[in-house]
């Protein structure tokens, strides 16, 4: 028997900008609200990968510093008094009956009646590339994230990569790193037009098209690196004191599998209303696929307002029922 003070409306899995923006929207409609998070802070992945970049495609921002997105959404989302459970990953979800959800984390017990999943891309580790001496430099001029860029003042630096993350790096680092060089081995560029366009007028020297890391070079710590275009075959050695490989995360929602949810590539797939196939279970944010999924957190927090809406529909509906 669940206690009615211990029993929530919604419970939101994940305290990243989505998950953070549930909650705020969740208090709006009157849902008495839990939060609860792996980590012991807020913020995701703009707190856990790169707090000090800028971010230029938020709405209502034309642009914001992640950490200060981060304060801004935290603000926003205690203001209802959410219930926030930091330092508990969810390993486990049943459905105890049509309206009673439990979550499983090392600490204990949660239960609720609806679920917003807003865990990110799950357990992820970043992807890396089988070439000589990469692995024995991590942490002595190997990056994958950027925690903070004062590491990198007036070094020289090489990035990898042409998504979002590595043209937004590239520009950032501009004016901290002594010297910025970016690769990228596709002809297109995942990254937004706008920002390529103000890369290629940067100072920042690029490498592409065709261009990848071919070795990494030093003793004891990284001093250069072996670039080189794989269609020509041209090879070119350049000095550099750090590596950011920025080439996509490998993502593992197995987990989300054995809780009974449908899964679609590599994300929990949903309906146009944010809904599982799990009755009040809901998703939002990089979790979630669908046709058309943009992994931005303006689409997230889109997804997130739906699945609350949804939730509280559900919710009122049961008690239309009873
Ligand atoms: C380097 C980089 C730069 C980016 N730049 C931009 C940008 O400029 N603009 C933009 O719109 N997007 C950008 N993105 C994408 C953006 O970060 C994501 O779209 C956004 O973080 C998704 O938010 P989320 O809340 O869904 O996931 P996340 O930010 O990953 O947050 C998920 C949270 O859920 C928690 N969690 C996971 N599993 C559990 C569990 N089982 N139990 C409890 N908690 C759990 C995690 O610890 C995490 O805190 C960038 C991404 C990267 C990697």
């Amino acid at each position: 028997m669940v206690r009615q003070s211990d029993f929530y409306d919604i419970t939101v899995v994940g305290a990243g900008p989505v998950g953070l923006y549930a909650a705020y929207y969740s208090g709006l409609r009157e849902c008495k609200t839990k939060l609860i998070e792996t980590y012991p802070h807020v913020g995701g992945r703009l707190i856990s990968m790169y707090p000090e970049k800028e971010i230029f495609d938020v709405a209502g921002h034309r642009k914001i510093v992640a950490a200060e997105l981060v304060r801004e959404l935290t603000g926003q989302a205690m203001q209802y008094t959410p219930t926030v459970v930091l330092n508990e990953r969810v390993t486990g979800l049943r459905i105890l009956d049509e309206r009673v959800i439990e979550l499983t984390t090392p600490a204990g017990l949660h239960h609720t009646q609806t679920v917003i999943l807003a865990v990110g891309c799950g357990a992820f580790v970043p992807r890396k590339l089988d070439i000589p001496h990469l692995i024995e430099f991590e942490g002595n001029g190997i990056y994958y994230f950027l925690p903070s860029f004062e590491p990198l003042r007036g070094k020289r630096v090489l990035i990898v990569g042409g998504g979002n993350s590595a043209v937004d790096w590239a520009l950032s680092l501009g004016g901290i790193a002594a010297e910025v060089t970016l690769c990228h081995r596709m002809y297109k560029w995942q990254a937004h037009e706008a920002m390529v366009h103000r890369l290629l007028a940067s100072s920042v020297r690029v490498k592409y098209p065709y261009y990848t890391i071919k070795e990494v070079l030093g003793d004891d710590k990284v001093a250069g690196a072996v670039i080189w275009n794989e269609r020509s075959g041209l090879e070119e050695t350049i000095a550099v004191d750090a590596i950011v490989l920025s080439i996509g995360m490998l993502t593992n929602i197995e987990p989300f599998r054995e809780w009974g949810l449908r899964i679609v590539g590599s994300g929990i797939a949903v309906a146009p209303d944010m809904s599982t196939n799990l009755p009040g279970v809901y998703a939002a944010g990089d979790i979630v696929t669908y046709p058309g999924k943009v992994l931005l957190i303006t689409a997230g927090s889109g997804e997130a307002a739906t699945a609350v809406n949804s939730a509280k529909e559900y919710i009122l509906s049961g008690e239309l029922g009873r």
